[in-house]
């Protein structure tokens, strides 16, 4: 039997059409630190025959490597390798906001080559980001949406075309309508359920059909703090809002379901009680692995987390209205920066980090309601 096979990445389409409208939510961890992390979930998703999304986003890697120091080409060479050490089979390796900020022609071309090298690396799913691109004095959801769905279609048409010229026919797509957690003097500027659609169905007469939308509905990316600095839960995602979004889908017969983006900080009993499985088919979790990576640092390394929050406390002075705060928001920067100690600790380390992934992961997985949904993949 061929191992290496088995356990490489399945296609996102295949997973997202398998598991839609089955109540449950699928999953998307973003591992900025690879060792134990990642296949302490790729080990929980097969023991607990759980569905698993491996993401990470542009502005986490890039070409240049971007925050976490890995390439495409590195990420997915390390994920597929402890995918194959976990034994995890059903599994996506998607390329998280592809991050298009405006629609000109330098930054459309800086996208298709990383999109290129995505591809090249052996991602199975893309999410385009172009929600920065916003007309606010469109004077209706199309024209409020044009640019947006201008560079969407581009880029979407460019992943269809470089897939095809390499025989694959089947691949994840998410797209974003707005723009997670952007607020106004009001507070945050949540996506309507027109915006939504309309979206959609200009993308499909397009011939850009997504399976997976995201919306602002009221998260934020990363860690929260009050006025004080203080960290707090977050208990702002507006679930009216996004059952809402996800009916109006549903009823024009749109094959696509929300993914839930900054879920870190959300209490884990309120997603299990109150999150609208079905509606919301994928949910990123991403700063919560990295808190993870530092809480056992500072157990295991103390010398090395030291070192490490002193770098990241000088570097970003002021940003934050304390300490924590500033080390919350800002340590992602210190992957990058520390990459060759991050990846010459201890065993030991290594193996605590991926103790407490794992059963972090375990819990994810039931409050998402997907233990044992890998079933509906197989059939
Ligand atoms: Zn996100």
């Amino acid at each position: 039997m061929n191992k290496m096979a088995d356990t490489k990445p399945i296609s996102g389409r295949h997973m997202f059409d398998a598991l839609r409208d089955k109540d449950c939510i699928i999953m998307a961890a973003n591992t900025r630190y690879i060792p134990g992390v990642a296949k302490g979930i790729l080990r929980a998703a097969k023991d607990s025959d759980s569905p698993i999304i491996i993401e990470i986003a542009r502005s986490e890697c890039d070409l240049a490597g971007g925050y976490t120091g890995y390439t495409p080409k590195d990420f997915a060479e390390r994920i597929i390798a402890a995918a194959q050490k976990a034994g995890c089979t059903k599994w996506v390796l998607h390329a998280d906001h592809i991050s298009v900020k405006a629609g000109d022609d330098e930054t459309i071309q800086g996208t298709k080559e990383l999109v290129e090298a995505q591809i090249d690396a052996g991602f199975t799913s893309f999410a385009i980001d172009a929600s920065h691109i916003f007309n606010f004095e469109g004077k209706d959801e199309k024209e409020e949406l044009e640019g947006n769905l201008k560079a969407t279609i581009e880029i979407g048409s460019m992943i269809t075309e470089r897939m095809n010229e390499k025989g694959i026919d089947s691949y994840g797509l998410e797209v974003e309508v707005g723009e997670v957690g952007r607020k106004d003097s009001d507070g945050f500027m949540l996506t309507t359920a027109k915006q939504a659609a309309t979206f959609i169905e200009e993308l499909n007469k397009a011939d850009i059909h997504p399976q997976l939308l995201a919306i602002a509905n009221g998260s934020t990316h990363g860690n929260i703090y009050d006025e004080n600095g203080v960290k707090i839960e977050q208990v702002s995602i507006d679930i009216p809002q996004t059952k809402e979004i996800a009916q109006a889908l549903r009823e024009l017969e749109l094959n696509v379901r929300i993914a839930q983006h900054g879920i870190t900080g959300t209490p884990l009993n309120l997603i299990a009680t109150q999150f609208p499985k079905g509606d919301v088919l994928k949910g990123n979790v991403g700063t919560f692995w990295q808190n993870v990576v530092w809480d056992v640092l500072k157990v295991y390394e103390i010398e090395l987390y030291e070192k490490i929050r002193k770098w990241v406390l000088e570097t970003y002075a002021g940003k934050g209205k304390s300490e924590d705060e500033i080390f919350g928001k800002n340590s992602k920067y210190a992957f990058k920066q520390f990459f060759d100690e991050m990846h010459n600790i201890d065993e030991k380390t290594v193996a605590a980090m991926e103790a407490q992934a794992y059963a972090s992961a375990l819990m994810f997985f039931k409050a998402f309601n997907s233990l044992g949904k890998n079933k509906q993949i197989r059939e």
